[in-house]
């Protein structure tokens, strides 16, 4: 059984690492990054109430997210393990998971380590290829301040409360990133 949380902070690598992981562990990968982009750009009420906060780089609001994420996680494709990105991103949203019990407890916390200088050139590097629209300097900017205030407390939480955190350093080749998990989670 794997149920997995990637955490860490914008421009770790976690979409990019999330794939492989999927294709090769053969479980959903779950981005609610993705999920309420999509939202957003089908007009429905969750991206509604979740676009101004997405376009500044605010968290949307916990309410929001977690019933996005306990839907998602009710599918039969979650039943054998999932891989969780860019949630929880509040420990209100780490405990809310623990609550739920359906899926079980997570297995493995990953948390993939960049240092902040190198984050900010990849996020503004993103920024020129894909024209995110969360990609301006500004927000890059409060996405990472929101990180170190909301997101690395949910680290802690895991770390207190389960043990459960690995920390794998995201700093070199894609594919050498990519080994360092699977050395992790073969
Ligand atoms: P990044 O890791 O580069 O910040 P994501 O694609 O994971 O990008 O998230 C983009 C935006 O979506 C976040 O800045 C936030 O506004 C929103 N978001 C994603 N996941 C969550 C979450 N779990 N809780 C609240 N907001 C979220």
């Amino acid at each position: 059984m794997r149920r997995i949380i990637f955490i860490g902070p914008p421009g770790a690598g976690k979409g990019t690492q999330a794939a492989r992981i999927r294709d090769r562990y053969g479980i959903p990968w779950i981005s609610t990054g993705d999920m309420l982009r999509e939202a957003i750009a089908a007009q429905t009420p969750t991206g509604e109430k979740a676009r101004t906060c997405v376009e500044a780089g605010d968290l949307v609001p916990d309410d929001v997210v977690v019933s996005l994420v306990m839907e998602r996680l009710t599918r039969p494709d979650c039943a054998d393990g999932f891989l969780l990105d860019g949630f929880p991103r509040t420990v209100a949203q780490a405990e809310a998971l623990d609550t739920a019990s359906g899926n079980g407890p997570i297995d493995s916390v990953i948390l993939l380590e960049v240092p902040s200088e190198t984050l900010f050139e990849r996020l503004a590097g993103r920024a020129r290829d894909e024209g995110r629209a969360d990609d301006t300097e500004t927000t890059i900017r409060n996405r990472l301040l929101v990180y170190e205030k909301e997101t690395a407390p949910v680290v802690d939480y895991y770390r207190k409360k389960r043990g459960l955190v690995v920390t794998v350093d995201g700093v070199g080749a894609v594919d050498e990133v990519t080994a360092r998990l699977q050395a992790v989670l073969d």
